[in-house]
């Protein structure tokens, strides 16, 4: 079949995709009536305007459609970009390919732009990246656990395995108690190592909810020092100080706010050289709850302090001290879901301070 004009404009009229020319400058001087689905505006309406004049705020300084004749050394090459849909707010992702068109016979160029709405593709494609790095992490998520599991969960269950031959032979009651003592011990190690895992994968999988209720940290500091820090650290001498005597009162969730102060302040003993104290201060500001965590211990080596909130990473200089380089990035969950803020500062072999912020109250 020869196309005729009539034939021509039944395609124009008809075409899904929006086919516009343009002359050198970039002013739109043809469109086809898919503009009103693809651009939310009348084609004779973009007659006269440039592509430029739709596109979305963040796209405005980022794409250059100034000189459109660079197409004409790439026919057929696509960009992406997104626009406002008419003059409302939605934003639409197009892609266009543009080509070089010769009028005929009188060797005067323009472009001719092809464009179609890809917003389903773009944001399929973002949910499948999304479902893809939780795939991922979830992945690497196993695969670090098989790697602590088999160092990390051996080494109580060597103790135990150790205590039970020793007390097989040896039945006096002052061995008796010594070796149920440490084994109780390593069991309390094997269930929070257990613990942090669970809730890491928890965490991962985005399933970790908030339960607010207003707390006195103040409290809660004290429970974690005396409960977690004295009994497993007896000999580091810990303190509270508070800037003005007041209440220190958020809304948070209790379990995940202790989990911070405690995984916090056992690093900090445990990280500890010489018997050397640990401070805690807390300080007010207009939103803020500030608590600092001080140690006068063996500090993180520069490398490494880009890494320490990363779940499963370990400092190079703790390779003979026990742990699983996971309570610090749940730690950094934990804040980041009561909206707070943490970060530290540290000196290799003079100590290390992390600080927290708190909000007073929480919106979520
Ligand atoms: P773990 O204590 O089980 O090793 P964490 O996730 O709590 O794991 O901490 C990650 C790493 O950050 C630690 O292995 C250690 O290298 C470093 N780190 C954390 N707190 C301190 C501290 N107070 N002093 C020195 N190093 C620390």
């Amino acid at each position: 079949m020869v196309a005729t004009d009539r034939v021509y404009q039944l395609i124009a009229e008809h075409t899904t995709d929006l086919v516009c020319i343009h002359d050198l400058e970039n002013t739109i001087r043809f469109a086809t009536p898919s503009s009103k689905s693809i651009l939310g505006f009348h084609f004779e309406d973009i007659i006269g305007r440039k592509l430029t004049d739709f596109l979305a705020p963040e796209f405005v300084n980022e794409m250059d459609f100034s000189t459109l004749t660079r197409f004409f050394d790439h026919p057929g090459s696509r960009i992406r970009y997104q626009v406002r849909h008419g003059n409302s707010d939605r934003l639409r992702w197009l892609e266009s390919t543009f080509s070089r068109i010769e009028e005929a016979g009188n060797a005067k160029y323009s472009l001719l732009s092809s464009t179609r709405d890809i917003t389903e593709s773009v944001h399929l494609t973002d949910d499948l990246m999304n479902a893809l790095s939780t795939e991922q992490q979830l992945s690497r998520f196993k695969s670090n656990l098989y790697s602590v599991a088999s160092h990390e969960f051996k080494t109580p269950l060597a103790v135990i395995q150790a205590n039970i031959e020793m007390l097989k032979v040896k039945k006096n009651p002052k061995v008796l108690d010594m070796g149920l003592e440490s084994m109780e011990e390593e069991i309390d190690r094997l269930n929070s190592m257990i613990a942090d895992m669970l809730q890491l994968k928890k965490l991962t999988m985005g399933k970790t909810t908030l339960k607010l209720e207003s707390l006195d940290l103040r409290a809660i500091l004290e429970d974690v020092l005396k409960n977690d820090c004295q009994k497993a650290y007896p000999e580091i001498e810990t303190s509270i100080h508070i800037s003005q005597n007041k209440e220190v009162a958020v809304s948070g969730d209790y379990s995940l706010v202790r989990y911070i102060f405690s995984n916090l302040l056992i690093n900090a003993c445990k990280f500890s050289k010489d018997e050397t104290p640990v401070k805690v201060s807390i300080d007010f500001d207009e939103s803020f709850v500030k608590i600092s965590i001080e140690d006068q211990g063996i500090g993180i080596p520069k490398e490494d302090q880009g890494s320490i909130f990363t779940s499963f990473y370990r400092a190079t200089n703790v390779s003979n001290i026990q742990g699983t380089g996971v309570g610090l990035s749940i730690v950094k969950e934990f804040v980041d879901l009561h909206k707070g803020k943490i970060s530290f500062e540290s000196s290799p072999g003079e100590g290390s301070t992390f600080f927290i912020e708190l909000p007073y109250t929480l919106d979520i």
